[in-house]
């Protein structure tokens, strides 16, 4: 059935990424609810004005970007302002990698948007200015991230309060089961080949040193207001299991789906309502069978308890695991680092500058700068 109300205006911010092309095919299917308005993207130029012919946007920005350290948040940031603060947007679906995508969630948060956010770097670096930009006007995040989707469908209509814990699922990436020799040296190729998920590179690799899961374990603590012990980590090999919802009484919820981010980029844009959408596979528990669980190998991925403890930190502790780490990911992309170089780094940046404050947005930015020029400095990159 077709909605009485005007289709919401979706601006997507890197458009022609896994998460931004994964979101046009939502928004192609969902015409009716909602039209895209604005696209960006800073790579592939010609898929950009493909789907700028198909989407037909008031407004399309492909950005620039500066491979200068210090000048990591601005590369662009312009544009991705201007397409996230138009009139004709209701919804910013922030698909870009890394730190250059906070500017544009805070802008868009402080303009009274919602932010279907997928960039969860934005809530790992500044997860408290997000917060204080929510809370000073009408702007909401939604997260796209499959696990944050999954413990955010489980709780609505539940008060923080009535969760004991919850427990995010990690596939376990391509290493699972690997010895801490061979992983030392595994190639870019090997951790490129995710075991259950297609994605873009930078998350596959943090997938593969379980940097994503840190990561996604502060957004879980800014989006949902959980203190670093109630939220656990297990791995699920066949993520099936999106994350486990523990409420005081003992009952467990829990939201399953075959692997697809088509359900959560539908559900950032449609909570609390769900839609009609024929984009997910059915879902069957028998082909889908086992599903088993195994605890996190904190010896062998290091970077998970560094991301947490930097958590916990706080102050400008994230924000320098998330820089030491994009740094890092980068050199081991760019062959000049070995797999096992990513973890040591993230360490060696929290002991020398983890300690940064990070009470505003340029004490944050300068302890970024900081991580990400040390990470440069130690491996001559
Ligand atoms: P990707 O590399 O495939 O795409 C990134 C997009 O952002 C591209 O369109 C690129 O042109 C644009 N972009 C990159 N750097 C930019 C910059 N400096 N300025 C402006 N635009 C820039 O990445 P992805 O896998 O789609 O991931 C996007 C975000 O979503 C990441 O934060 C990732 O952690 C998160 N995420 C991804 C998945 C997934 O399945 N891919 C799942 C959960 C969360
Ligand atoms: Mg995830």
């Amino acid at each position: 059935m077709t909605p009485v109300t005007a289709p919401k205006g979706v601006a997507v911010l890197g458009s022609t990424g896994s998460i931004g092309t994964t979101a046009l095919r939502v928004l192609d299917r969902q015409r009716a609810r909602f039209r895209v308005t604005a696209l960006t993207a800073n790579s592939n130029g010609a898929l950009l004005r493909e789907q700028a012919r198909k989407f037909q946007p008031a407004f399309v920005g492909m950005v620039e970007s500066q491979a200068d350290a210090d000048d990591a948040w601005k590369s662009g940031t312009d544009a991705l302002i201007s397409a996230a603060t138009r009139d004709d947007v209701d919804i910013v679906l922030n698909a870009i990698v890394g730190a250059a995508g906070l500017d544009a969630t805070l802008a868009a948060l402080k303009g009274g948007k919602r932010v279907a956010l997928a960039n969860k770097e934005t809530l790992v670096i500044a997860g408290d200015l997000v917060k204080q930009a929510c809370a000073a006007g009408s702007g909401e995040v939604i997260p796209v991230d499959s696990e944050h989707s999954a413990i955010l469908q489980c709780i609505t209509g539940h008060p923080t309060s009535a969760v004991r814990r919850v427990v995010l699922t990690a596939s376990g990436g391509p290493f699972r089961g690997w010895s801490a020799e061979r992983l030392a040296s595994a190639t870019v190729d090997d951790a490129l080949r995710h075991p259950t998920w297609q994605m873009g590179r930078k998350i596959t690799i943090d997938s593969a040193t379980l940097a994503n899961k840190a990561l996604e374990v502060i957004e879980a603590h800014f989006l949902f207001g959980l203190p670093y012990d109630r939220i656990d980590v297990v791995v699920h090999p066949q993520s099936v299991v999106h994350s486990f919802v523990e409420f005081i009484d003992g009952s467990v919820v829990a939201q399953m789906s075959v692997p697809t981010m088509e359900l959560p980029v539908l559900y950032a844009l449609t909570h609390p309502e769900r839609v009609a959408d024929d984009g997910v596979p059915a879902f069957d528990p028998v082909k889908l069978s086992p599903m088993t669980y195994e605890p996190v190998d904190h010896e062998r991925f290091p970077a998970l308890r560094l991301g947490i403890s930097a958590g916990v930190a706080g102050g400008a502790a994230p924000a320098v695991y998330n820089a030491a780490n994009e740094c890092a990911v980068a050199a081991f992309l760019a062959g000049k680092i070995r797999f096992g170089d990513i973890p040591s780094a993230i360490s060696s940046a929290l002991d020398k500058v983890g300690d940064m404050p990070g009470g505003t947005r340029e004490q944050l930015l300068a302890a970024d700068a900081a991580a990400r020029r040390y990470v440069q400095e130690m491996f001559k990159c």
